[in-house]
């Protein structure tokens, strides 16, 4: 589909390494080759090996894509070998860690980009990586931020940043989100962490992050601009709410749009722990619209106690489904107790489980696939979007509760299981944010109810499904949008004349 050629422009990317971040920013990549710009992924040499077969076989089709590689300096910065994903952190401690690693990287980053040929002619990375503008302001290029999250979120955040209604309110005590078009309740407790108090248990290491929350504040005010991965006609009052305060912003998504082919979506972001055909196979022997997709995103790590929740209540639920597990020691307890109770016998006929990297979006695809049900990570939220499906909504952290908002009370696709405070990372079990198998049973029957009210869901989150497809087609809102990014960028190049170069000064 390359429909012009800008052999002559160079984008390099940086994702922050976490798969919820170097995911898009990969199929972004790939939508940015495919539209004739020469593109660069930079990213460590773990991740790298995830994401190298997609980038090949992309290179492969003719598409001007690299993959490039910095060393991660997990052990100088106190990690475990090998730690060089979000996805891989076991402990806060490892979070801060991982924040010095980050730091560390920037003087090989800056080594290698002035290397790169042909010259960069802008930087598109992680609003959370929190020294990009600077290395932009270094070698003259405009930086443009990406930061995985809806406008919806953005504008939440910008705005109760400004406001600070909530700085004064009890956790639990329910206020109106400011200045938004719709109005939209939420709690403290329900909040980002960036816009939350540090607890005293969590003192020191959450102090530096909140310092590098400041820093990341301060990439955005510096930015050139930002993409999001989003559609105009999905949030549209939130993305022009949005633009006031970021002109500079182009919503380009859905991004996991960009993957066509079965392996591109089995492999997208790991090889997946189960055969994409077997995987395919069951769900074909599944009835149209039946199976829940459960899976709760990379980073979730709920206890032993929620795991046994969630799986009962998919079993009292009486429907098919597939159930995501990440792997590690929890999952080894979990294999202990679906056998020692029965579990695994009773659910073998209906249940699929898939212990470690499951392939998300070639199983949300499958037409017998009815409901996901998920953490509301912005991924993994699109990509139920993009499969016109209606959602059970279970935010855990971050800015996952946001998304639930705009999945149950804008877009009207979604049923709550009613959780009300994010969970702390790493955290053992904590009863109060425990959500018990009836009420995730009771949000998964409301989804699947054949009435009248299920069958509204449905229709809502079909056509929700076909305006994200149009808008990645030829002559669609985001298709556009990215055109109108390369654009701004040929025109800055344009400004700065032909004697400039990008070497650092
Ligand atoms: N994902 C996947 N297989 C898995 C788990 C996750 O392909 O077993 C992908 C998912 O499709 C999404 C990303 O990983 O693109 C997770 O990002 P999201 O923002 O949903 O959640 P996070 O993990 O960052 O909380």
């Amino acid at each position: 589909m390359t429909s012009q050629n800008h052999h002559q422009l160079h984008f390099v990317l940086f994702p922050l390494m976490a798969p919820g971040h170097f995911i898009p920013m990969v199929d972004m990549a790939k939508l940015l080759a495919q539209h004739g710009v020469t593109v660069t992924v930079i990213t460590t040499p773990l991740i790298a090996a995830r994401l190298r077969p997609t980038i090949n076989r992309a290179t492969a089709s003719g598409l001007p894509l690299r993959l490039l590689h910095l060393p991660f300096p997990s052990l100088a910065a106190g990690l475990p070998e090998g730690c060089e994903s979000f996805d891989a952190i076991t402990s806060l401690n490892q979070v801060n860690n991982f924040v010095v690693a980050i730091d560390m990287l920037q003087q090989p980053f800056e080594q290698l980009f002035q290397l790169l040929e042909p010259k960069p002619s802008c930087m598109i990375a992680d609003k959370h990586i929190p020294w990009v503008t600077e290395t932009g302001r270094k070698f003259r290029l405009p930086t443009i931020i990406f930061d995985g999250m809806s406008c919806f979120t953005l504008l939440c955040t910008h705005n109760l940043h400004v406001s600070k209604v909530h700085e004064s309110l009890s956790e639990s005590e329910p206020f109106v989100l400011p200045g938004l078009p719709d109005t939209i309740e939420v709690t403290k407790s329900q909040l980002p962490g960036i816009l939350r108090p540090v607890p005293e248990s969590l003192r020191p290491v959450s102090d530096n992050l909140q310092k590098v929350g400041a820093r990341v504040r301060a990439v955005e005010e510096e930015a050139y601009g930002m993409v999001v991965n989003s559609f105009e006609e999905l949030e549209p009052r939130y993305m022009n709410g949005f633009r006031k305060i970021n002109e500079r912003l182009w919503c380009i998504g859905p991004l996991s749009l960009s993957n066509k082919d079965n392996l591109d979506k089995a492999e997208r972001g790991n090889k997946a722990s189960i055969d994409e055909n077997q995987c395919l196979k069951w769900l074909d022997t599944q009835e149209s619209g039946t199976v829940i997709y459960a899976c709760l995103g990379t980073l979730s790590r709920l206890t032993l106690t929620q795991l046994v929740e969630l799986g009962s209540a998919l079993e009292l639920s009486k429907h098919p489904f597939v159930w995501v597990i990440e792997g590690g020691d929890k999952a080894e307890k979990l294999d202990k107790w679906m056998e020692e109770d029965g579990f695994e016998k009773r659910t073998k006929e209906r249940g699929l489980i898939i212990q470690g990297w499951a392939p998300q979006v070639l199983v949300l695809d499958h037409p017998a696939v009815g409901a996901f049900l998920t953490h509301c990570g912005w991924n993994s939220t699109l990509e139920g979007v993009c499969a016109g499906l209606p959602m059970i909504t279970w935010p855990l952290f971050a800015e996952q509760f946001f998304n639930e908002k705009l999945v149950v009370k804008v877009l009207e696709t979604g049923v709550s299981v009613g959780a009300q405070a994010v969970v702390n990372l790493f955290e053992e079990d904590n009863f109060a944010v425990l959500i018990k198998r009836e009420a995730i049973k009771k949000a998964v029957d409301e989804v699947l109810d054949a009435g009248i009210k299920g069958e509204e869901r449905r229709k809502r989150a079909r056509e929700l499904g076909e305006r994200a497809k149009r808008a990645v087609e030829k002559g669609g809102s985001s298709y556009l949008n990215v055109r109108l990014l390369i654009q701004d960028v040929m025109q800055q190049l344009k400004d700065k004349g032909p004697n400039e170069d990008h070497n650092s000064s």
